[in-house]
């Protein structure tokens, strides 16, 4: 097995960089850089279904994916996380085609885990010695815990609000963490500055070129689940935008290998009304996102104000016929309940937009119940448990014999 990683290419201007050296974004433009690969030997050389006898993981894509040396890979096992098929949920709604990406049950809760596998993994084999990250709580957690099985030094900085199990979760792997007044845009301020002086290597959202190439197994493997075809849609809880990037550029990929053609899912973005940038913008017809002024949601994740490849978000959006949609808090906490119900997920607020994306989309007949459409879970409620209501509980003596009269 090797990777066939040729060069970095910027995704705005084109000009290409060396991949065997630590590259952030773009030196030219400051804009997002890609990995590129040469799929014509890929495609000479390897069998699609060769792949599903690999060992489990997202690893198993090697070929396509970033590291040189397999010695280098980071690994907890991420990846290949079960696509289950939304059941009562489904019956509820009227639909036996909707599906759930479980991406919870990844290592540290949540899909973080692919991307950072992946940047950890190829910044381990480039040398650097110290990373760097601002987080809204997750991706803090993966890094933490890649950082600490490849002996690197993990700073993060997140916002004062983070989570209370993500900071004890990035501390317990024993990263550098400190809060910052501010939102996770605000702490990747200090991140670059930091970087600039402390010599640490940068890892935010879509500045660096490795991250995306762990998210965008999920493209792969929702290719390999459905006989090298696509969904209808894709519902995706859009932050800094890595998955719905990383897909989109896997699609382009599979099709490249001759593995799939050039059907498309509608890519759909859900974020929280409170801090809805690229719905915004995807409304008024722009290329570019404003800041999104006082962002607010209880879905941490999504509460990103500013995303630097949004042009990357929307062009993936527009160019598949999807949309761009906000969803309230209500309606998140409501579907955070309502899939742990009726789908046993419990899902992250989060992954619970994406169903009341679906519910908005289909109540408009932007989608139907016979298009097969994947909700993105992106990560576990485990992380997020404040945000569920204590319930009061009954408690029963073992020494009452009427014990019995008190269960319903
Ligand atoms: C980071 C995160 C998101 C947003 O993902 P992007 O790919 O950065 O847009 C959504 N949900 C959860 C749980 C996250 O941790
Ligand atoms: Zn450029």
């Amino acid at each position: 097995m090797h990777s066939h990683l040729s060069h970095l290419q910027c995704t705005y201007c084109g000009e290409t960089y060396a991949a065997d050296e630590l590259h952030t974004t773009c030196p030219k433009c400051g804009k997002v850089l890609f990995a590129r690969y040469d799929l014509q030997a890929v495609r000479a050389h390897l069998d699609r279904d060769a792949l599903a006898c690999r060992p489990r993981g997202m690893w198993r894509w090697f070929e396509i994916m970033p590291v040189r040396d397999p010695a280098n890979v980071v690994t907890l096992g991420e990846g290949d996380t079960p696509l289950l098929p939304a059941g009562r949920l489904g019956e509820h709604l009227g639909t036996e085609r909707l599906w759930i990406k479980d991406e919870g049950l990844n290592p540290t809760g949540s899909f973080k885990a692919r991307g950072l596998s992946a940047a950890v993994s190829k910044a381990k084999e480039l040398g650097a010695k110290a990373i760097a990250i601002p987080s809204a709580g997750n991706a803090a957690s993966a890094l933490a815990a890649y950082g600490a099985r490849a002996g690197l030094a993990v700073y993060q900085f997140m916002p004062q609000d983070v989570p209370e199990m993500m900071r004890k979760e990035a501390h317990q792997y024993g990263a550098r963490t400190y809060l910052v007044k501010g939102l996770i845009n605000d702490a990747g301020r200090l991140v670059r500055e930091g970087a600039r002086h402390k010599g640490w290597f940068d890892v935010s959202t879509l500045r660096e070129p490795y991250r995306q190439e762990g998210k965008k197994t999920m493209g792969l493997e929702l290719a390999q689940h459905f006989g090298w075809s696509l969904p209808d849609a894709i519902i995706y809880p859009t932050g800094g935008g890595t998955g719905i990037v990383g897909m989109w550029k896997a699609f382009d990929e599979l099709e490249q290998l001759g593995w799939i053609g050039a059907k498309r899912p509608k890519m759909v973005v859900v974020q929280a009304e409170g801090c809805a940038p690229i719905v915004r913008a995807y409304q008024a017809g722009q290329r570019h996102a404003e800041l999104f002024p006082d962002a607010h949601t209880i879905a941490p994740g999504i509460r990103v104000p500013a995303a630097i490849g949004d042009y990357l978000i929307l062009d993936a959006v527009r160019s598949s016929g999807g949309t761009a949609i906000a969803v309230s808090d209500e309606e998140i906490a409501r579907d955070m309940r309502e899939m742990a119900r009726l789908a046993g997920v419990f899902a992250s607020p989060e992954g619970a937009a994406t169903l009341s994306a679906y519910k908005k989309l289909r109540a408009e007949g932007f989608l139907s119940p016979d298009d097969v459409t994947v909700l993105f879970s992106c990560g576990s409620a485990f992380k997020n448990a404040e945000l569920i209501q204590p319930p009061s509980l009954t408690v029963l003596d073992p020494n009452d014999p009427g014990w019995l009269n008190e269960v319903a």
